[in-house]
């Protein structure tokens, strides 16, 4: 009996000595592995700009620490190698390997990028990334970017937005006539539908842009963003909900000939990370909005404005036409769109009975 035990842990810490042996000479034996790579990731948002700038930072750092240094990527704000709304030409060309930026930027070059950040009424956050996961989302969004040496991947999520800054009241569908505001994608599409003028401009260009009178109204994030750029500064009434954007998805983007040079592990550990870091971002968003939102209105007198209900129903309408039209542009937007309803129509139909029915019950 004590021989066999003997015997036995004998085998055992052979076992062991050879598993440490091999584990110990893979490294220096495996020059894949023993390779290093140094990547730069270029931004839309200033740098370290809370949420949206910290997302890719900690990405490079969860990166970093999962590959232990074999995968060192380098991240920039804005402006700093290539301008906020160039990231997509950057990565595409490969003068750098990854970005960090939202697909509505890119209606330009594929309007069925747009659906890959928000659509007008259309997804919450939770639903979003359900869609881009496990609905068929992810792989018409790879098919989208495919023709662009690009494959994108998830980026975090800001949750539903506000609905943006104004220095007058919107009482009716036609205060929104003639208004000149900052709100990009399909939102932008909508606002043009009810009379007003979209412009499109990175988040670095509001605060001047709104405080000069350039544009009349801008909506930008939700009170954590919205708070950090001093947006109360330069107008008064801040307006709820963001029906234009309900769970924005923000986006890495990798250029495909970088990523197709990475060894399997590392490649992993690129697509954890971005996993890892989408989610990250919607939980600060979550904790902290609601403490901004107070700072605003407790501290710096922000008017809280909620948009009346008819408003609101105009606009939806005017959000399907625009979500049809665009769709009936080219066939890849319509493949988009077809997948896009077809899910909201099924979760819609689960959360009135979970989701919402909690809500509604809960605030009561
Ligand atoms: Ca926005």
């Amino acid at each position: 009996m004590k021989f066999k035990i003997l015997a036995g842990l004998a085998i055992l810490a052979l076992l062991s000595a050879c598993g440490e042996q091999a584990a110990n000479t893979d490294g220096a034996q495996n020059p894949v592995k023993a390779q290093t790579f140094k990547w730069k990731l270029v931004t839309s948002w200033p740098k370290n700009f809370p949420g949206l700038g910290t997302g890719p930072e900690k990405f490079a750092k969860l990166v970093d620490e999962m590959s232990d240094g074999r995968l060192k990527i380098k991240v920039y704000g804005a402006g700093q190698l290539v301008p906020a709304l160039e990231v997509f030409d950057a990565v595409s060309r490969g003068t750098a390997q990854m970005g960090h930026s939202g697909a509505y930027y890119w209606k330009g070059k594929a309007p069925a990028a747009q659906f890959f950040t928000s659509v007008p009424f259309g997804l919450n956050a939770q639903e979003m990334h359900g869609w881009i996961h496990y609905g068929g989302g992810m792989e018409l969004w790879q098919e989208l970017y495919a023709p662009f040496n690009l494959i994108p991947l998830a980026g975090g999520n800001t949750g539903v937005q506000m609905g943006g800054w104004f220095n007058k009241e919107i009482n009716s569908l036609d205060d929104l006539k003639g208004l000149k505001m900052r709100i990009p994608g399909l939102g932008g599409e909508v606002l043009e539908r009810a009379g007003g003028t979209p412009v499109t401009l990175p988040g670095g260009e509001l605060f001047t842009a709104l405080q000069t009178g350039a544009i009349d109204a801008t909506e930008w994030v939700g009170p954590y963003n919205d708070l950090a750029f001093g947006l109360y500064k330069a107008a008064k009434f801040y307006y709820y909900p963001g029906w234009h954007e309900p769970g924005s998805m923000l986006e890495f983007m990798v250029n495909k000939t970088a990523f197709d040079k990475l060894p399997k592990d590392l490649q992993a550990i690129v697509r954890t990370a971005s996993r890892a870091t989408n989610q990250d971002m919607l939980d600060e968003y979550t904790a902290r909005n609601n403490h901004a939102l107070k700072e605003l209105v407790e501290k710096h007198g922000v008017q809280l404005r909620a948009y009346p209900d008819d408003v609101l129903l105009k606009l939806r309408d005017l959000s399907d036409d625009v979500l049809a039209d665009v769709a009936s542009k080219d066939p890849m937007t319509q493949k988009v769109y077809e997948s896009f309803k077809a899910y909201k129509q099924n979760v819609m139909e689960y959360h009135s009975l979970t989701e919402q029915a909690f809500l509604n019950a809960r605030n009561k």
